[in-house]
């Protein structure tokens, strides 16, 4: 089958292969063109040291360049191109030893994880190159490694987590002689931020379901995120089908594809395990935190995944009122409800609810909450008609926490009625507040 290679990518070989040097495709983008799907990244190896791929290429950044990867950066993308190499030994089980530098192909590749991801394309004779059987554990959806699974394992203990997060993306299975050669302990050698790049690629794979029950089987899950494997066999409440961990995964299963969302589902009933009341949603929250933290993910990701989850036992519904829905609106703000919305729709999903029903719940919700987006109707303190300025002027008041009170019975009573929200109107009922303030 005839790869098909974009223009740029086309063009950076051709500016390799006319320097006198060899240029091959790697890695994901020919894995997922022979899959026919959208490849996100071209990565190109080549014989050219380091420096002949600065000295070739105009713009270009040194991402990795001890081992031998040169960014090069064109008009639409960047390309990686790395030098390639046999690797030597591996000692602080990260990154090998030496770095050897070869000009043949087939080296290069028996470096890679997995058979799949160790085919190569020439673009110049349109060939594959595909020594271990790629093309083949493609077909079959097969997760083999390059080699005794065991001695790719203990070099980069990484490559457990690549066979996790490949089985989320891809739905494929892991050769049973690569999945029982999961040695989950070796885990603790790699740094916190490679594995969050996995375990977040690995969040948003369409089988997510089958891959975290691989994941926690593995004794991968234990190991990374403890607080969440000791959910296992751990009621998640009366009206639960599933175990607390069944609920979870099912729940980030659900969820749609969006990182935030998927950790949130996740992790947004870890604090069961202290208590099935309400407050369970707040200790969830400060448990994802740790662990989000610990996996050092940015403090965005952190904001946003311990907000979900802290308000993820919110009460309004369908039939809820404008009021209570424009207080719910106020206090979380806009975007976090409609997320809270998905979130509990993964809830539900969770707890094995009828999948009509799921999507009538957040095709309401949706409704009601663009509702009152679209009325004028005043949602927080600044979009009142009368601010603290205009209340202490026309009721001589001095500032202070007697024109906060005033202000938020307003809003109060606004989010009752938005038709309230003209000066007019709002200054009288101030008045008549004021006096029962006494
Ligand atoms: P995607 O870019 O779609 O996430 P990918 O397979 O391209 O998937 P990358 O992390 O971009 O993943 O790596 C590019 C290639 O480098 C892989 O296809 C594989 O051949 C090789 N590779 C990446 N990480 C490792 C590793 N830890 N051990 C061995 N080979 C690896
Ligand atoms: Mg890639």
């Amino acid at each position: 089958m005839a790869i098909t290679v974009p223009q740029d990518v086309m063009a950076a070989c051709s500016v390799l292969i006319n320097a006198g040097f060899q240029a091959y495709l790697v890695g994901g983008a020919i894995r997922d063109s022979l899959l026919r799907l959208q490849p996100t990244d071209w990565d190109i190896a080549t014989d050219a040291l380091p420096e002949d791929v600065e000295r070739l290429f105009d713009r270009t950044v040194p991402t990795g360049r001890q081992f031998g990867t040169i960014t090069v950066v064109g008009d639409g993308r960047s390309l990686e191109v790395t030098t390639m190499r046999s690797d030597g030994v591996y000692r602080d089980r990260r990154r090998p030893e030496e770095v050897e530098f070869t000009d043949r192909i087939e080296l290069d590749l028996a470096r890679r994880d997995f058979t799949i991801n160790a085919i190569a394309y020439d673009p110049d004779r349109r060939q594959l190159i595909d020594p271990f059987g790629g093309k083949k554990d493609l077909r079959r959806k097969l997760l083999r490694t390059v080699g005794s699974p065991n001695e790719r394992f203990a070099e980069d203990p990484l490559r457990m987590l690549r066979l996790v997060r490949f089985q989320s993306v891809l739905g494929f299975k892991g050769e049973r002689k690569t999945e029982l050669a999961v040695e989950a302990r070796l885990i603790t050698y790699v740094s916190p931020e490679r594995i969050l790049i996995e375990l977040n690629k690995m969040l948003m794979g369409r089988f997510l379901q089958p891959a975290l029950e691989f994941f926690y089987h593995s004794g991968l899950m234990e190991e990374i995120i403890p607080e969440l494997a000791s959910s296992a066999g751990i009621s998640a409440g009366d009206n639960h089908p599933f175990d607390l961990l069944g609920h979870s995964i099912m729940a980030a299963s659900f969820a749609e594809p969006d990182v935030g969302l998927r950790w949130a589902a996740l992790l947004h009933d870890v604090g069961k395990q202290v208590t099935l009341k309400r407050e369970h949603s707040a200790i969830s929250a400060e448990m994802a935190k740790d662990i989000l933290t610990r996996l050092r993910a940015s403090r965005k990701l952190i904001g946003r995944v311990t907000t979900l989850i802290a308000e993820h036992m919110f009460d309004i519904h369908p039939q809820s009122s404008d009021r209570a829905i424009r207080r719910f609106m106020a206090r979380v703000g806009t975007e976090t409800a409609f997320d809270l919305i998905k979130l509990r729709q993964a809830d539900l999903a969770g707890l094995n609810e009828n999948p009509r029903h799921i999507l009538a719940y957040r095709t309401a919700m949706e409704g009601r909450l663009n509702d009152i987006l679209s009325q004028k109707g005043a949602l927080t303190l600044s979009d009142l008609a009368v601010n603290g300025h205009v209340i202490t002027a026309e009721l001589g008041l001095k500032p202070g926490p007697k024109v906060g009170l005033i202000l938020n019975y307003l809003l109060d009573r606004v989010w009752s009625d938005p038709s309230l929200n003209r000066p007019g109107q709002l200054l009288e009922l101030a008045r008549s507040y004021l006096k029962t303030l006494g």
